[in-house]
């Protein structure tokens, strides 16, 4: 049995593709930016189309990028039951406009389009694990550097012990009501997992993978291409491996 057989509720993926990408310096919002000659977006939309028990998707895009017919959507395959929203200026208020059209759906993920190379597996194992009686699951590495907090004036105020950190990625799942009523707070935080957590939900970290980075930086791009390129070169294929079912291509 594998995970995603032991996970037979409804499962709903809020995609958040609403981020201007100022750090990446493109001229196209980040999600827009084509990676092996497609939108990071559609990267990320063919493993969603992969997994298994999804009876919604959410796409939430910068206001103004909504029509789906437009050229930024090129080699974008929407699953045939998406919908498409305006986000917000935050991330949370995009991920809060994803939920209010997610529908009733027992389990809900929320991805980053930024992150558009995670493996199947990691969101497998996320459902699984919310599947399973757990509130809310998240996918986190191990940390490799030593982490500092500091204070405004940058003097170091502790030094967390490195075993005890994860860095963590997304898909993010939680119980739908869970969440709903986390985004209710109208508290802002950096993922969906502090929301939560702040409303005394036990949410568990599962095994993510290197390859859920995200990107930010002309760096990660650089990087996504060059998996790509691997992947394709072990395939034989020229784009994405394992790629989509029935879907729209625009
Ligand atoms: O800003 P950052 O790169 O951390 O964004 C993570 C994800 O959140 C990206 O996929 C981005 O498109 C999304 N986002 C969003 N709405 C915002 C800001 C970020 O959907 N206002």
């Amino acid at each position: 049995m594998t995970d995603a057989d032991a996970a037979p509720c409804s499962v709903g993926v809020v995609v958040v593709a609403a981020g201007s990408g100022s750090r990446l310096g493109a001229a196209l919002p980040k999600a827009f930016v084509p990676l092996g000659g497609r939108p990071l977006l559609g990267h990320a939309l063919d493993t969603v189309a992969r997994l298994a028990h999804v009876a919604a998707v959410v796409v939430v895009v910068p206001p103004g990028l909504d029509d789906t017919s437009a050229p930024p959507w090129a080699g974008v395959d929407l699953p045939p039951h998406a919908v498409v929203v305006a986000g917000g200026a935050s991330r949370t208020e995009s991920v809060s406009a994803g939920l209010a059209a997610v529908g009733d759906v027992d389990v809900v993920l929320v991805h980053d389009a930024a992150r558009c190379l995670t493996p199947l597996e990691v969101f497998e194992r996320v459902v699984a694990a919310v599947a399973a009686g757990a509130a809310g699951a998240v996918p986190g590495i191990p940390v490799v550097d030593t982490v500092k907090t500091v204070d405004s004036l940058g003097v170091i105020t502790g030094t967390p012990e490195r075993a005890s950190l994860r860095a963590v990625q997304t898909p993010q799942g939680f119980v739908r009501e869970v969440l709903v009523a986390a985004h209710a707070s109208g508290v802002g935080a950096t993922d969906d997992a502090a929301l939560v957590e702040l409303g005394g939900h036990r949410v568990l970290v599962v095994e993510g993978d290197p390859l859920a980075f995200k990107v930010t930086t002309a760096d990660d791009l650089d990087r996504a291409e060059r998996v790509l390129a691997q992947r394709a070169g072990a395939t034989g294929a020229s784009g994405a491996v394992g790629a989509v079912g029935p879907g729209l291509r625009h």
